[in-house]
């Protein structure tokens, strides 16, 4: 089945707001095992909404229009869609009440440009939604050729496909389709392909490999006539993957460095501390980002100076003259300081240069020192990152490294 979406707003053909409507409707229709075949983006014009419509009616199944649903004068979404069909707008008691309960209970009047939000094209049902004023619809407008209609503001979008739309849709879907999604970290995107190389040329299940900074996810779809046989047809495609690719695999689908190294820690009910250089702090934002990581994270500082490494963590100064402060001898010292600092059972320290200033041929832009330890052991790892990479990427890279020997470290421990 083939959908197609229309999203309404000046701000996003003219750029200034990004179309992330459309990239979450696309995932989740295809996690339904309906293609999306087309993103439109059109401006608040009804002559132009129209003309998204008629064109896409003629070869889709599912119209999904986001955007256009306020009560303002420039909000003519419903509007292009009932001329569209050569149908009334006609008013829905059942909306207008919604609405003026959501500001009764607020306390707030009103305004009468809001009535607006309760007219919709005759024949069509309400599609609830729980967090603002403009309700959503959807609507057979054929036989088998469905438009669903969502406020543009993300979150209210969000709400209502999770809430209402997904079931009504997954419901009308035929098809089983189950994708799964494999994450790799350091292993380029071409050693993976070759690695897979048989695998990817099957139809089905679907293989394809894709890059995400510094992570590589193999997409797995398949396709049957039952929901079983798609199970069974991605679970041997997977174990005949994992085969061959094990050692850079971390995790599925939502899994992050980040979720992953958390759950070890949680898992072998281990504290963390950190001692940061040249991340400024990144990794630290990126554990804390996951939910209850006050369980592991106790103390975590950016020792940025030398005078810093040396006062606070105990790095010693004879380190630094000898090594220099981007040094497997200064990684080492900031795991153990940090470690020793906090009382926490792992320690780990990082320090590089992130240019693009500040490289010498010794010690080019990119180098990064990593160093973790425990109780028994220590391991430094070095990593020469691309030395043309802009600075954020640089410290986004590093820290996505950090987080993955900190994660083979806790593996192997
Ligand atoms: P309302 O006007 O009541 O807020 P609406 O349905 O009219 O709701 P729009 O006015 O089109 O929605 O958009 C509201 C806000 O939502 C916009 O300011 C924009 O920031 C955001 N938005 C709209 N469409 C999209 C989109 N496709 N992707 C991401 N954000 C969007
Ligand atoms: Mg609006």
């Amino acid at each position: 089945m083939i959908a197609e979406i229309i999203c309404v707003g000046d701000e996003l053909v003219l750029g200034e707001v990004l179309n992330t409507n459309a990239q979450f409707l696309s995932k989740e229709l295809l996690s339904l095992g309906i293609n999306c075949k087309k993103h439109t983006i059109v401006k608040d014009k009804i002559n132009d909404i129209k003309y998204a419509i008629n064109n896409s009616i003629k070869a889709s199944s599912f119209i999904i229009l986001t955007g256009g649903l306020g009560p303002t004068d420039d909000d003519i979404t419903m509007q292009a869609i009932a001329q569209a069909f050569d149908v009334d707008l006609v008013l829905n008691n059942d909306i207008l009440s919604e609405i003026e309960n959501f500001f009764k209970v607020r306390n707030i009047q009103m305004p009468v440009s809001n009535k607006k939000q309760a007219f919709i094209p005759d024949g069509a049902t309400i599609l609830n939604n729980p967090v603002g004023t403009a309700p959503g619809i959807i609507w057979e407008v054929k036989k088998n050729t469905f438009i669903l209609v969502f406020p543009g503001v993300p979150y209210e979008m969000t709400e209502m496909w999770n809430q209402s739309a997904k079931d009504y849709l997954k419901n009308i879907s035929s098809e089983n389709i189950i994708i799964k999604n494999l994450k790799h970290f350091g292993i380029p995107e071409a050693k993976i392909g070759e690695k897979i190389k048989n695998i990817m040329t099957k139809d089905n299940p679907h293989v394809a490999p894709y890059v995400d900074n510094g992570t590589t996810r193999i997409r797995i779809k398949a396709h049957s006539e039952s929901i079983e046989k798609s199970k069974t047809l991605l679970e041997n495609t997977e174990k005949e993957i994992l085969k061959r690719t094990a050692e850079y695999f971390y995790g599925y689908d939502n899994d992050t460095l980040e979720s992953v190294v958390g759950q070890l820690l949680k898992d072998k009910n281990l504290t963390l501390s950190m001692a940061e250089s040249c991340t400024g702090g990144l990794i630290s934002s990126k554990l804390t980002d996951i939910s209850g990581s006050s369980e592991y994270i106790k103390l975590n500082l950016i020792t940025y100076s030398n005078e810093a490494k040396v006062n606070m963590i105990n790095v010693k100064e004879q380190t630094l003259i000898n090594h220099g402060a981007v040094s497997a001898e200064t990684a080492e010292e900031m795991a153990k300081g940090i470690k020793q600092l906090s009382g926490c059972d792992i320690g780990l320290g990082i320090t590089g240069i992130a240019g693009p200033t500040g490289g010498t041929p010794e010690k080019p832009v990119g180098l990064v020192y990593i160093g973790v330890c425990n109780h028994e052991s220590l391991n430094v790892y070095k990593v020469q990152l691309n030395s043309k990479l802009p600075r954020f990427k640089m410290k986004t890279l590093a820290c996505d490294y950090a987080l993955n020997f900190l994660r083979l470290f806790l593996l192997s421990s």
